[in-house]
């Protein structure tokens, strides 16, 4: 392969963009509400703009109907965003332009394995997660047909400053292999879409919860492929449940209480470190939301990527 990276890659601009990009596979729960805080008072507290984009992907996974009860859900927490919702469901030329330079660069290879195979003849990574041994990188084995397309990672060994996990590395050959930008379902890979999404809405800050920080590499090696800009990223702690898991609807996370959104709020503020006044519990939505862009402090939020998720609701399933 040539040299991996063709293009300068630009730096991104002083202004601030920020985003939420939820998965509609669900309402809003306690671990979305602390990103889609934690993003908004970042961003604002930084005067800069905060947009929204729909990660409506993947159809298996969605819930009809999903999407718009996030949306209502931030109006009812007066989370405002800027501009137009961006749907992933609708940017299918751009990913396939996206995929389609890269594949001009070489970066790109088909590959015939299927999912058993990979699992028969993966590596494993020093996290026990599996790497593509590279076994279509020189060409598909005879008689195979294509399934996915994968970007060759080459040496390429990535590092970057994380504004709350500190300094992050990541040797993409030992840790990930090559990887998948298009399914062999035929649909885009998230990895792909999120770094053309990034580069459309000009986003400069990305945060968002620690479950995406090893995604992170990933992305940065697709920017500098495609010549566009790496943002600068905070990835917050994720909130799990008393068994250490993601919440989420498969691990069936209460619903938050868009009914009384201020004690919500509050409660993920306090997550994030950000030591609200208990007493701001009773104030409006919009109250809380203007303390927490005065008070807002990166360094005050806790430097781990978990944390158990306080009892923000009657509901017994969140205990
Ligand atoms: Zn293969």
């Amino acid at each position: 392969m040539r040299a991996l990276y063709e293009s300068t890659v630009p730096a991104p601009s002083n202004r601030y963009r920020g985003r939420f990009a939820p998965s509609p596979t669900g309402p809003l729960h306690f671990g979305s509400l602390v990103a889609a805080l934690g993003s908004y008072a970042d961003a604002r507290a930084a005067g800069g703009e905060w947009l929204v984009r729909m990660e409506d992907l993947d159809p298996p996974r969605e819930q009809p109907g999903a999407a718009d009860a996030i949306l209502a859900a931030l109006d009812a927490f007066a989370l405002e965003w800027d501009g137009a919702v961006m749907y992933q469901s609708r940017r299918g030329d751009a990913y396939r332009d996206g995929i389609a330079r890269l594949a001009a660069l070489g970066a790109t290879y088909p590959c015939a394995c299927t999912r058993k195979e990979l699992q028969d003849s993966a590596l494993a990574a020093p996290d026990g997660s599996l790497v593509y041994p590279g076994t279509c990188r020189n060409g598909l084995p005879p008689g195979k047909a294509m399934r996915a397309l994968r970007v060759r990672v080459g040496d390429a060994v990535i590092d970057f400053d994380d504004a709350v996990q500190g300094r992050i590395a990541q040797d993409l050959a030992r840790d990930v292999g090559d990887f998948v930008v298009r399914r062999a379902d035929g649909f885009v890979a998230y990895q792909l879409a999120v770094v053309v999404d990034d580069a459309a809405q000009d986003i400069t800050d990305v945060v968002r919860g620690a479950d995406l920080l090893d995604s992170t590499p990933r992305q940065i090696h697709l920017q500098r492929l495609l010549g566009v800009p790496t943002p600068r990223y905070a990835h917050l702690p994720v909130a799990v449940n008393s068994d250490g898991e993601k919440l989420s609807k498969q691990t069936l996370a209460a619903p938050i209480d868009a009914a009384r959104p201020a004690p919500a709020l509050v409660a993920a503020l306090a997550f994030l470190g950000q030591a609200p006044p208990p007493e701001l519990a009773r104030a409006s939505a919009p109250a809380v939301l203007a303390w927490a862009v005065a008070h807002w402090s990166r360094e005050r939020i806790p430097r781990v990527r978990a944390l158990a998720a306080p009892d923000v609701s009657d509901n017994p399933v969140t205990r």
